[in-house]
């Protein structure tokens, strides 16, 4: 995928993510402040606009640190600066990309998951974001093509969402709730896998 796609997959991603905003903030508010719905909404918007701005020629490292800048700038939410960082490292991987390929979003997501474990202080099984992320790079890395790995992503992360919810909280504001955050479904790694989903849903047309 060279950079003009990339751009659009992205856009049509966020398009579609921000559907599940509600759902994102029910979860959040269970478990945590409940902001995961705004935060999710305004960082797309302001991901997609950022975008639009960009000069042509811009290669994938670039779009992605406009993504992970446009982001964090929109929200002053610790989820939102954990993503955008997130978003930076993977951009770093990208140095000497010019094309997206499948092998190339798996380092990404990994070198994302990374980044946002060692900066949340979380490992995996902590019910968080990372949860999600780790399965879905694994997953990435082993698809035959985009469309297969992108499937075993989506369904690496939702095992995963399903799993957090017998899991106790061990970061963040969810960690307050001790034991009686067993059996509530952790809103950041649903927010991961629903971001998978949603680059299914713009993807056309391998999935029309
Ligand atoms: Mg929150």
């Amino acid at each position: 995928m060279h950079s003009t796609r990339l751009i659009e997959q992205i856009q049509g991603s966020l398009k579609e993510v921000v559907k599940y905003a509600d759902e994102l903030r029910d979860l959040d508010q269970a478990l945590g402040d409940g902001d995961l719905g705004i935060t999710i909404t305004l960082g797309a918007g302001a991901v997609i606009d950022a975008l639009g701005e960009l000069p042509e020629g811009a290669t994938p490292s670039e779009i992605a640190r406009t993504c992970a800048k446009a982001f964090a700038n929109a929200n002053p939410s610790t989820m939102a600066a954990l993503v955008a960082g997130g978003l930076l490292a993977g951009s770093k991987v990208w140095k000497d990309v010019e094309d997206v390929d499948i092998a190339a979003a798996a380092r990404f997501v990994r070198a994302a998951g990374d980044n946002i474990a060692q900066r949340g202080k979380t490992q995996l099984g902590d019910k968080t974001i990372v949860d999600a992320i780790m399965p879905a790079a694994d997953a990435l890395d082993i698809g035959q093509d985009a469309t297969s790995g992108l499937d075993a992503a989506i369904a690496a992360a939702e095992k995963a969402v399903v799993d957090t919810r017998s899991l106790r909280s061990r970061r963040g504001r969810a960690a307050w709730l001790q034991e009686r955050s067993i059996g509530l479904q952790d809103p950041g790694a649903t927010a991961m896998w629903r971001f998978l989903e949603a680059w299914r849903k713009a993807s056309v047309p391998a999935h029309s």
